[in-house]
């Protein structure tokens, strides 16, 4: 069987701490090899990407985790999600943005050798896991989308411990909430 070699698509240190835990356990033996993307052209405005940037490196190096970044392309993102500004979280807009990320997250998984892509973008209690599923099996045609369902307790454990940097809202400026 051939081994899957995967994308990580991940959002934030402490969405994607726990599925980075069980991967680097060897949880997914059919799973050879994997590395982290960090594609979030979404994340508004370009100070909190970088703060967030910044804690993913940190938490990839720190277990020597492979890692990699896409381009801030917040204004394509804006484009591309123009006219569903003011959906509410979970919306058509969250579809978009989703899918935004895995066209790209396809297109770098074939230019790097990489067959199969999953992401923790559905991890948060205010994602809808099937949402992101959907979006992904729309876009993700050329290699494997794999709908993994990733350890809450393992990633709820290492985030008390880890003290990550964390934001109070999903990511573009449409998701802001008043604290
Ligand atoms: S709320 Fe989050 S998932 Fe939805 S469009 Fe904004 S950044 Fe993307």
């Amino acid at each position: 069987m051939k081994k899957i070699k995967l994308v990580l698509m991940s959002c934030c240190a402490p969405c994607s701490a726990g599925a980075i835990k069980q991967l680097a356990d060897g949880e997914f033996p059919e799973t050879s090899d994997f590395i982290v993307l960090f594609y979030n052209p979404n994340i508004y405005p370009q100070t909190e990407y970088q703060k967030r940037l910044d804690e993913q490196i940190k938490h990839c190096e720190s277990l020597g985790v492979k890692y990699a970044v896409g381009d801030w392309d917040h204004n394509n993102w804006l484009e591309y999600v123009h006219g569903l500004e003011n959906e509410p979280e979970r919306g058509s807009r969250c579809s978009e943005c989703f899918k935004y990320r895995f066209k790209f997250a396809q297109q770098w998984a074939l230019e790097n050798g990489y067959n199969a892509i999953a992401s923790v973008f559905g991890v948060s209690k205010h994602k809808d896991q099937s949402q992101v599923d959907t979006s992904a099996n729309d876009t993700i045609s050329k290699i494997n989308y794999l709908p993994i369902i990733w350890n809450e307790s393992l990633r709820s454990e290492i985030n008390k411990k880890a003290g990550f940097y964390r934001q109070n809202y999903c990511g573009c400026e449409f998701s802001f909430r008043k604290v």
